[in-house]
């Protein structure tokens, strides 16, 4: 029998009840002769209530400082630790041999972007030690060590990026990811009520469905499993229904034109205006926000009569703190009439589908249905595989909804 790594989301292991049936699960993997490894998230919204601690702490006198990411990444690391150690001691309550380890003990090696930080090495030794003993072993999701020592973290979702690197590195068998939904569906079920279950969906479907809002996996987390092959089965931890799997695509899902659909809910528009238009430009507005690590989307140059352009391009709301001081930088460096404008209360509406490269019709059918509703489509981009549309937020769930009717998405194919 092989090894199996298992992982089990905030809401999974929100309580001393649900660390047990956790456990549990653990314990009956291996009990069918597997080695297992268990990745965890922080108790419910423990992340979500020591963000807002650090907030509280950070308005002083008045101001609002961001925290400082290096001491909020040393904050973030201690949910993960709490559950770690409560899921050895429920595994050995149970009479079962397991040991915990933050990322820090299993040498799991990170760049210094606080944050967002990027694996770089694990050490498998230590790992396969405790597995060749007999133990379940525990390992706190989410978080990494850089090579000087500092704890770092790996973005939210971080801990289905764990959960596929541990993965990866020991070759398992298959990862699973416990969460509080069946599977994947072909939208959010908690705002598309009729959303149905997949039950398999290709390595690339899922990377551009994670990067376009379906939160169940991080983003990262789906690139890793790609790049390694490696086998996903995402399903819920309180029931045992077959989940969804994410595979290599097979030629069969072609027939397929629309997977499923996806909402980003909070996205900021930052508009450069007047910038010299001028070979080099573009590159250096891009370079500096790349270096304060913020993905941008949805980018559009226009160009004036009066030989200067406009840049817009999209980030997630939440990178507002980073954007604006070096995008303000920027336009104090490029001086005479440059100035940035930040709208915010956009939201962005997606259809994703391998099909779609086979099969024409589809953005049509899109438009359609948000303009039948009078949703005003701002920006248009698309890939092989995928439709986007950015419109207002407070559009944002209703549009999923009418786009996922649209192309009846809650029927099996
Ligand atoms: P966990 O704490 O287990 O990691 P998350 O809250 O991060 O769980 O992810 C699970 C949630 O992802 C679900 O409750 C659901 O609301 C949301 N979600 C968004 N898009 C999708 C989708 N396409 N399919 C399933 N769940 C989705
Ligand atoms: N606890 C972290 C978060 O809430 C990591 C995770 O749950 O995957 O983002
Ligand atoms: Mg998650």
């Amino acid at each position: 029998m092989g090894l199996i790594v298992q992982k089990f989301g905030g809401t999974s292991v929100a309580s001393a009840d649900k660390i047990h049936g956790a456990a549990r699960r653990a314990i009956s993997a291996q009990q069918k002769g597997h080695q297992v490894c268990v990745v965890v998230s922080a108790m419910g919204d423990t992340t979500d209530d020591l963000i807002d601690l650090a907030k509280q702490v950070c308005a002083h006198n008045g101001k609002e400082f961001p925290p400082p990411k290096r001491e909020m990444d040393q904050l973030l690391v201690t949910g993960e630790q709490i559950t770690i150690a409560l899921m050895a001691m429920a595994i050995q309550a149970q009479g079962h041999q397991a040991i915990s380890f933050t990322g820090g003990q299993i040498g799991l090696v990170t760049d210094n972007a606080f944050s967002k930080a990027r694996i770089q090495s694990i050490n498998k030794q230590r790992i396969y030690q405790e597995l060749d003993q007999g133990k379940i072993v525990i390992i706190a999701g989410f978080q990494g060590i850089t090579p000087d020592g500092d704890v770092t973290t790996l973005g939210r979702g971080g801990s289905n990026a764990t959960l596929v690197a541990i993965g990866a590195v020991l070759k398992a068998d298959c990862c699973e990811n416990f969460t509080d939904v069946d599977g994947i569906y072909t939208a959010d079920p908690r705002i598309v009520p009729n959303a149905r279950k997949i039950a398999k969906i290709s390595y690339d479907e899922m990377l551009e469905l994670s990067g376009l809002g379906a939160s169940v996996l991080q983003t990262r987390a789906v690139e890793f499993a790609k790049k390694y092959n490696v086998p996903l089965h995402v399903r819920n931890s309180s029931n045992d229904n077959e989940g969804t799997w994410i595979v290599s695509e097979t030629t069969n899902m072609e027939h397929i034109v629309v997977s499923g659909a996806a909402l980003k809910k909070d996205l900021i528009r930052v508009t450069v205006k007047n910038v010299p238009d001028q070979p080099g430009i573009a590159a250096r507005i891009f370079g500096d926000i790349a270096s304060a690590n913020i993905v941008v989307d949805d980018i559009i140059q226009t160009i004036s009569d009066d030989n200067t352009a406009n840049i817009s391009f999209t980030v997630e709301h939440g990178d507002l703190h980073d954007i604006k001081p070096a995008v303000e930088k920027l336009t104090k460096q490029l001086g005479g009439k440059t100035i940035a404008i930040f709208n915010s209360d956009l939201a962005k509406v997606s259809v994703v589908g391998v099909g779609m490269r086979t099969h024409t019709g589809v953005a049509q059918r899109m438009f359609k249905a948000l303009a039948d509703a009078k949703i005003n489509i701002q920006n248009i981009s698309t890939s092989e595989i995928k439709i986007s549309c950015i419109i207002n937020k407070t559009d944002g769930p209703k549009a999923l909804q009418l786009v996922h009717d649209a192309f009846e998405l809650e029927k099996a194919k």
